[in-house]
């Protein structure tokens, strides 16, 4: 979750153009957006979503939902489109939108229910993890259960990543705890020092105020990959366009990933495709492949997505 301006978001999917879908369709280039919200805010439902990724080649979404019955009706909708996560911790149980969010423990899945979701192949990710808005480092022992969880099943973890929303982006009520210092990504140095195999993305990549940890941590953990929501939508293209050449000149081009944040695909697809800097290959790699590595899809569903 993150800040959010849904009006203007409406209005900038009018402006993403059908030429533009039509050509992404005749490319035939699969996509997989790892950073989507199972909401049904403002009247979003899980057919316009399918239709928008229908219409854009998004064959496959990593959702993070926190409200478990609106989630698990998401991807028993389209099992095939969707990978799924549980969304916290949220502060009193209400997620930063405010709405519940695990209220029956507080803002916390149950663990024990969270390792029979994995294990029974419901659920197959960990995040958007919320702890920069409930206040507490990725550290924080209350945390590392699961971590833990995550690291035995080689689940991948999302985390938000950045400094924002700005509390006039926030919604009443919400995040009395938020701490942006939290979203700095070198916090999670101890996490991956414990769980060496684990994979983790940062949602966001570090926005602005900690694009250089963002960097740093990446550089130095192999199995941090990350997302540049938000950067490539509300913010200004030449800023999203600088931090994604900071990224590949720092040699992370095969560990990023495209993410929308329900933010429209025709915007973002839009600027990637014009960002003259990149090849087809790293355009590629951000869109389908480094996505593709990263959550271990079997060589079945790559064909699948291939022919698509
Ligand atoms: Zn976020």
């Amino acid at each position: 979750m993150t800040t959010k301006t849904f009006g203007f978001s409406i209005f900038l999917l009018c402006l993403s153009t059908i030429t533009f879908a039509q050509k992404q369709s005749a490319q035939r280039i699969p996509i997989i957006d790892v950073h989507l919200h199972a909401t049904n805010e403002n009247a979003a439902s899980v057919e316009k979503v399918l239709q928008q990724m229908e219409d854009h080649h998004v064959v496959l979404a990593v959702l993070s939902g926190a409200d478990r019955e609106l989630a698990v009706a998401w991807k028993a909708s389209a099992p095939h489109k969707f990978k799924i996560g549980p969304s916290f911790p949220c502060t009193d149980g209400m997620y930063p939108r405010m709405y519940p969010c695990f209220p029956e423990n507080n803002g916390w899945p149950d663990l024990d229910w969270l390792r029979t979701e994995y294990e029974d192949g419901r659920m197959s990710a960990l995040g958007e993890m919320l702890y920069v808005y409930y206040g507490i480092s990725p550290a924080d022992k209350q945390l590392d259960p699961y971590f833990k969880l995550a690291a035995e099943l080689s689940i991948p973890v999302g985390v938000h990543a950045g400094h924002g929303p700005p509390p006039q982006s926030r919604m009443e009520g919400c995040c009395p705890n938020f701490k942006e210092e939290m979203g700095n990504p070198l916090l999670l140095k101890p996490v991956l020092d414990k769980y060496p195999d684990l994979k983790i993305w940062l949602m966001h990549g570090g926005e602005i105020n900690f694009h250089d940890q963002a960097i740093q941590l990446m550089k130095a953990y192999p199995n941090v990959y990350a997302d540049m929501s938000i950067l490539n939508s509300v913010m200004p293209a030449e800023l999203h366009a600088r931090l994604l050449k900071s990224f590949i000149d720092a040699g992370l081009e095969d560990r990023l990933m495209f993410g929308s944040d329900n933010l429209p695909y025709g915007l973002i697809l839009k600027r990637l495709n014009e960002l003259d800097f990149l090849s087809d290959k790293q355009r590629r790699g951000i869109l389908y492949d480094n996505a593709a590595r990263f959550f271990d899809l079997s060589e079945e569903t790559k064909v699948k997505h291939l022919g698509n």
